[in-house]
């Protein structure tokens, strides 16, 4: 019989009604059977682990995926699956993070969460909780991969975004197709998902934080730019730019961005859009970024680019390095 380690970091899927008072409070994984008695139908063993305290994905950070990360390589050989349940505002990011943290992975990590609380009747999270755990548990196909289940279909966590605050299908992978579809049976696209690693599990435990996402519109003047650039210690910059990676051709943002450049900080372009690809050079506004260095993030989302930059710069000194590995597909985030 498989074994799961559902763990609970917190999020609207965890709330449930108090009997007297009708309010909405954390619930208490342990009594999971009770909560879920149907997961008892499913042919795994389940344990369970609870953040303490838990948290509202809204104040994740690298620590807690360094955490996160740390406790699945502790746990991993008592197990053949995770799933982790988490707030859904920031799970993009968080799947995007432990794709890097966790190399050579070889069984499914699958996160998943719910837009509506797991005490309220027409809750998802019923059945995102029970169809990830039969993912996690299943016997026809192996998922060594960071996964989102949400609303019928497992993605590859590091090509999601959310992009819907109110409806049940609340992700989207503009770039890759998903993994599988849930409706009467499960359909695997099995040539979709990564292949078994040949080496063992490698957890990695530093990110670097000191970097800015910026994202250029309009109204973008240059005392903003410079200000953000100018931040103390800065190492990364991701650009979000316009379509296929372009930006404005000012003196002063080239100017910035060149002397940010050439400072040592990495800037990576990442388009705005929730498809297709950053191609520099293609037009004259992405022209001179290409000039100056700046490193095109492809097809990327910017989650997956921020926990990119982050792993990369946590863990390489060497400024060639960390740029070939930008440029790099390291866990599927991006098509090269
Ligand atoms: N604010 C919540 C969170 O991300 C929303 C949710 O769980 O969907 O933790």
């Amino acid at each position: 019989m498989k074994r799961i380690l559902v763990i609970y970091t917190g999020g609207t899927i965890g709330m449930v009604k108090d009997k007297t008072t009708g309010a909405l409070h954390p619930f208490d994984m342990k009594k999971i059977y009770e909560a879920l008695p149907v997961l008892k139908e499913l042919e795994c063993g389940i344990d369970t682990l609870q953040f303490d305290p838990i948290i509202d994905s809204s104040d994740m950070h690298s620590d807690v995926w360094l955490r996160l990360a740390k406790l699945i390589g502790e746990k991993y050989d008592l197990y053949d699956g995770f799933v982790i349940l988490h707030g859904t505002d920031t799970m993009s990011y968080t799947a995007s993070a432990l794709s890097f943290l966790l190399d050579n992975l070889s069984k499914p990590v699958i996160i998943t969460g719910s837009q509506l609380p797991l005490g309220m009747i027409r809750t998802d999270g019923r059945e995102n909780i029970i169809s990830a755990v039969e993912i996690a548990a299943n016997d026809e196909v192996s998922i060594p991969e960071v996964c989102i289940f949400f609303e019928n279909k497992l993605f590859r966590g590091n090509r999601t975004t959310k992009i819907n605050a109110e409806h049940f299908e609340a992700f989207y992978s503009g770039n890759y197709p998903s993994l599988a579809k849930v409706g009467i049976n499960i359909s695997y696209k099995r040539h979709l998902i990564r292949e078994l690693p040949v080496e063992r599990l490698r957890v990695y435990d530093r990110m670097c934080d000191q970097v800015a996402i910026i994202k250029v519109h309009p109204a973008l003047k240059r005392e903003h730019l410079e200000t953000f650039l100018s931040i103390k210690d800065l190492k990364g910059v991701i650009l979000e730019t316009y379509g296929s990676g372009n930006a404005p051709t000012a003196d002063w943002f080239i100017n910035a961005v060149g002397n940010t450049i050439s400072k040592g900080v990495i800037v990576l372009n990442v388009t705005q859009c929730k498809a297709g690809s950053v191609v520099m050079g293609h037009y004259q506004a992405s022209t001179e970024l290409l000039k100056m260095g700046v490193i095109s993030g492809g097809d990327i989302t910017t989650e997956a680019a921020l926990a990119k930059l982050m792993f990369v710069l946590g863990n390489y000194d060497d400024r060639n390095e960390v740029e070939r590995m930008l440029r790099s597909d390291l866990r599927g985030e991006i098509t090269v």
